[in-house]
């Protein structure tokens, strides 16, 4: 986390809150359960393997933050609300909830087997909905709470290989939508966080098309040509980062968004808008 950008926020700024953050050991869950610790939130990161979740772990504590994590697969709602309920008696209270935990991989829609749909709207739009109802009870007992889902731009246009993750995308837009209405009488704000494109680890895995689709390998390219493909396909002339973003979830976190429901924040350097239909 640079400096300069965690300098923005006040220190102090989410003392005494408790913050969920699926799939926040890795990429942008990382650099978001990063940010918010380091504003002084306790951050249980939740997610599958034990390698990111000790890895995550023991970076945020060396930085002095407050972390502790919990083994799930978000995709089982039995274990969503076991560990919600653990997290809330062990500290005593749970603000804010970032849906980040997400799977996705190329795959020509004709030959998607029912598995693999399955299992990434399983993992992206239940898991969403699952962690987020199973928040819901001790947000309204607590008297509010924040619920940040992280959706993506991809289906705004259209994205051939991708129909799993951007139908399943399409879903968290309109859950959040539904929810901040259905939600905000408990002053639980409901927002989403759409990302442009970040190259994280998880990303180059899934973006990188099967040899034989006849889909151009576009992180693979622009890798080769990084400073070309960000001056040309983004507008603000650069790869976007997890710190970009956790910005934007910090900023709904806090007080500053108390009036900021429903709401789906494009953070994509202008890249989609620039690309229309191509
Ligand atoms: P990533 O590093 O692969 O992160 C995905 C995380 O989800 C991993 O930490 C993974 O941890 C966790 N996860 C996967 N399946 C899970 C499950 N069943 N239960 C619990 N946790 C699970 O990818 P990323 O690029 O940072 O993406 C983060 C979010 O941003 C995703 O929602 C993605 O759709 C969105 N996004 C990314 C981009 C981009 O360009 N990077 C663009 C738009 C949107 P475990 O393996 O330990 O479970």
């Amino acid at each position: 986390m640079s400096p300069d950008v965690s300098s923005i926020f006040r220190p102090g700024l989410l003392d005494g809150q408790v913050a969920l953050v699926t799939g926040g050991g890795t990429g942008i869950g990382l650099g978001i359960s990063t940010l918010l610790a380091d504003l002084g939130a306790h951050v249980v990161i939740a997610s599958r393997k034990p390698e990111h979740l000790a890895g995550a772990e023991a970076g945020i504590r060396a930085r002095g933050g407050a972390v502790s994590t919990v083994a799930l697969d978000v995709r089982q709602p039995e274990a969503v609300k076991a560990a919600v309920d653990g997290i809330a008696q062990r500290l005593g209270r749970l603000d804010v909830l970032v849906n980040n935990a997400a799977g996705n991989f190329y795959a020509p829609s004709a030959t998607l087997s029912a598995n693999a749909w399955k299992s990434v709207v399983e993992i992206d739009l239940y898991g969403t909905f699952h962690c987020s109802q199973a928040v819901y009870p001790v947000m309204a007992a607590q008297g509010g709470g924040r619920i940040i889902s992280t959706s993506m731009t991809l289906h705004y246009r259209g994205w051939p290989l991708m129909a799993h993750a951007t139908a399943a995308k399409a879903g968290v837009d309109a859950l959040t939508r539904t929810l901040a209405v259905e939600w905000a009488p408990q002053r639980i704000r409901v927002n989403a966080i759409a990302p442009g494109p970040i190259p994280t680890e998880g990303v180059r895995k899934a973006f990188t098309p099967p040899a034989d689709s006849g889909v151009p390998d576009v992180f693979a390219a622009a890798e080769a040509k990084m400073a070309e493909y960000a001056r040309k396909g983004i507008p603000l002339g650069r790869w976007g980062t997890p710190e970009d973003i956790a910005n934007m979830v910090a900023f709904l976190a806090s007080p500053a968004g108390d009036w900021i429901t429903g709401a789906i924040f494009v953070i994509d350097g202008g890249e989609w808008l620039a690309k229309g239909g191509g």
